[in-house]
């Protein structure tokens, strides 16, 4: 903030009651109680299903004018940023993974960095335990897409898997491009060596609209990558969307469905994706979990201007 700005707040609530407040109740602010954050997990319900979103930490883009969004310049990135009060210096990207436990299954819709890719993500281990969460009692994981931040969490820093117990369930699109030959080869290296550790007869390949377990169905939204692919939960008559990175943070790609940034491996096809779910889910009122949306990530899209705004559905203590 500068000094001219914060002069002139000053300026503004120096109210004469200010001024009178007995000594007391001028004295600072206790020292603070320790650098960690609460635990990052999040519980609701849909039906009968109770879904938990575990936060993985961020990972903080500097100048995000510069090279993160192809095709808008870097004062109109600005704009937006400084339109929804965020900083114009850096963007945090945060990380959210979503579990539903159905009463008979504990199913991972994908599995964060695993502490592989930022210094200030990889919080999943510890918010999961907070949670009470086991990972030997995962017994499914379902992937959105194969990028490094959605797969790595399949292994431990020395190499071993994480979830012992746990069935895999991909895209068969996103599977055969990541496998084949067409991919890059850097990050296919990096998408095999994070499968690697799982036996073959544990990786099950689906199409994109399969049903992945009871009431949990395959929504293709391909663009982001070849197979990306998102959920739809229904139980009862209620209903969530597992979004995936259909878009990147909401204040880019939701509210500029436009712009396409530099993850997205299919920009056009993404954009369209992206329309066409957001028009539906904004129609159908249905909430939706947004895997880079501010945690915990759970809210509503809504049709703004040439965009969308996403509502952070009300945060409560009743599950
Ligand atoms: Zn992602």
């Amino acid at each position: 903030m500068s000094v001219t700005r914060r002069t002139s707040i000053a300026a503004a609530l120096a109210a004469p009651a200010l001024a009178t407040l007995p000594a007391a109740a001028q004295q600072a602010a206790p020292q603070a109680q320790g650098s960690r954050q609460a635990p990052g997990f999040y519980r609701s319900k849909v039906g009968t299903y109770e879904v938990t979103v575990v936060n993985d930490g961020f990972n903080r883009r500097p100048n995000p004018a510069e090279g993160f969004v192809r095709n808008a310049d870097a004062a109109a990135v600005n704009r937006a940023l400084e339109a929804e009060m965020l900083p114009t210096g850096h963007l945090d990207i945060t990380f959210n993974i979503t579990f539903v436990n159905t009463g008979s299954e504990l199913i991972l819709f994908d599995t964060g960095t695993g502490g592989l890719l930022a210094p200030t993500a990889g919080t999943m281990w510890d918010n999961m335990a907070a949670a009470g969460i086991d990972p030997a009692r995962v017994n499914k994981i379902v992937f959105t897409h194969f990028h490094g931040d959605h797969v790595s969490g399949l292994v431990t820093r020395e190499g071993q898997a994480r979830f012992p117990n746990a069935e895999l369930i991909v895209p068969e699109t996103e599977w055969a491009f990541w496998m084949g030959e067409r991919a890059p080869q850097q990050p296919a290296a990096m998408v095999k060596g994070r499968f690697g550790p799982y036996a073959a007869d544990r990786i099950r390949r689906v199409a994109s609209n399969a049903e992945v377990a009871p009431g949990i169905a395959g929504v293709p939204t391909h663009g982001h990558t070849p197979g990306h692919t998102s959920y739809l939960i229904s139980s009862g008559s209620s209903t969530l969307i597992v979004l995936g990175d259909v878009t990147n943070h909401p204040t880019i790609n939701a509210r500029n469905p436009g712009w396409h940034v530099v993850f997205d491996m299919d920009a056009a096809e993404a954009e369209a994706t992206r329309r066409r779910l957001f028009d539906r889910a904004a129609a159908d009122r249905t909430p939706i979990v947004g895997y880079h949306w501010p945690f915990p990530s759970i809210g509503y899209v809504r049709p703004q201007g040439n965009g969308y705004d996403v509502i952070a559905a009300p945060w409560t203590s009743a599950i």
